[in-house]
C-alpha cells in the first residue's frame, strides 16, 4: 500500500492511499494499526510528509563510496547521529539555508528511510524488517560546515537545522518492497542526476541497522531511521557544489517515487 498524509479542503491532516492509477482515497484508522481503505475520494489540497516521526535517527557513512569521497574509513559498527522533529519538511516545501546560525556549505543526501511500525527492542536481524511499517525517500540535507568544523566533533549540529529532513512522497508498506536492499536509489539536482547507486550497496543493511538500533534501545512506532546515502553528494565534487537559494533538489528511489523541494534562504 502507498500511504499519502495530506490538507484536505478544509485544511485538515488525513491520510490516503494511491491505487496503481495514482488516484487517492482516504484512509480511515491508524496507519500504525490496520487502517481501512475506503472507496472516498481523497481531497489534497496540499501533500504532506507522510507521517508525523515520533524519532529521527540517522546513519553515516553507510556505502562504501560515500565513505571514500568523504575520507572517512569504512566503519567497523553503524555511525548513529540524531536528527530533531524540527527538521522534518514537507514534499514540495523549501530546503532553508541557515543565515542565522549561517552556513556555507549545505548539501543534499539521497536516503532510504525506514519506518518502524511496531515498538520493539533487541530485534535478531532475521526477524527485523516484521517491524518496519514502511519505507520512504528521505533528503538528509547537512550543513558541512556545522557538522565536521564547528560540531564538536559529531555531526547532530549539522544535521539538525529546520527543514533539513525533507521525507516523502509516500510511504510504501513492506509487502510491496519485500527487500529493501535492492532499490536504486538516486538524486538530481536542477535536472543533473548527482547520486545515483543501489540500496544494494549498504554497509550495513536494513535489517542489521534495525538490530543494532534496538539493541538494549526501544524503538516506538514512528521511528524514522535514515540509512545513509551514497557517492555523488555536493562535497565530494571537485569544486564542492553547495546547495543555494534558487536550486531544487529532487530524491527518487524505485517503487517509491520522487520527492522535490526548492532550496531558499532561511527567511
Ligand atoms: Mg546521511
Amino acid at each position: 500500500m502507498k500511504i499519502i498524509r495530506y490538507l484536505n479542503q478544509s485544511g485538515q491532516i488525513e491520510f490516503g492511499t494511491l491505487d496503481v492509477t495514482g488516484k487517492a482515497f482516504k484512509l480511515r484508522g491508524d496507519i500504525f494499526g490496520i487502517p481501512e481503505v475506503t472507496s472516498e475520494p481523497a481531497t489534497v489540497s496540499k501533500l504532506l510528509a507522510p507521517l508525523q516521526p515520533t524519532g529521527i535517527l540517522g546513519i553515516g557513512l553507510n556505502y562504501r563510496k560515500h565513505a571514500e569521497e568523504s575520507g572517512a574509513k569504512v566503519p567497523e559498527f553503524p555511525v548513529l547521529f540524531a536528527k530533531g522533529l524540527n527538521t522534518l519538511q514537507n514534499p514540495g516545501d523549501a530546503i532553508e539555508i541557515p543565515t542565522f546560525l549561517k552556513s556555507d556549505e549545505v548539501d543534499y543526501e539521497c536516503e532510504l528511510a525506514v519506518v518502524i511500525g511496531k515498538r520493539c527492542k533487541n530485534v535478531n536481524r532475521k526477524d527485523a524488517l516484521k517491524y518496519v511499517l514502511g519505507y520512504t525517500c528521505a533528503n538528509d540535507v547537512s550543513a558541512r560546515d556545522w557538522q565536521i568544523k564547528r560540531g564538536g566533533g559529531q555531526w547532530s549540529r549539522g544535521k539538525f537545522f529546520d527543514t533539513f529532513a525533507p521525507l516523502g512522497p509516500c510511504l510504501v508498506t513492506t509487502d510491496e518492497i519485500p527487500n529493501p536492499n535492492s532499490l536504486s536509489i538516486k538524486t538530481v539536482l536542477n535536472g543533473t542526476t548527482v547520486q545515483d547507486w543501489n540500496t544494494d550497496d549498504m554497509i550495513f543493511d536494513v535489517p542489521t541497522l534495525i538490530e543494532f538500533l534496538s539493541g538494549s534501545t526501544t524503538l516506538l512506532p514512528g521511528t524514522v531511521i535514515l540509512t545513509g546515502t551514497p557517492h555523488g553528494v555536493g562535497m565530494g565534487q571537485k569544486p564542492p557544489r553547495w546547495l543555494k537559494a534558487g536550486d531544487s533538489v529532487t530524491i527518487e528511489i524505485e517503487k517509491i517515487g520522487t520527492l522535490t523541494n526548492p532550496v531558499t534562504l532561511e527567511s
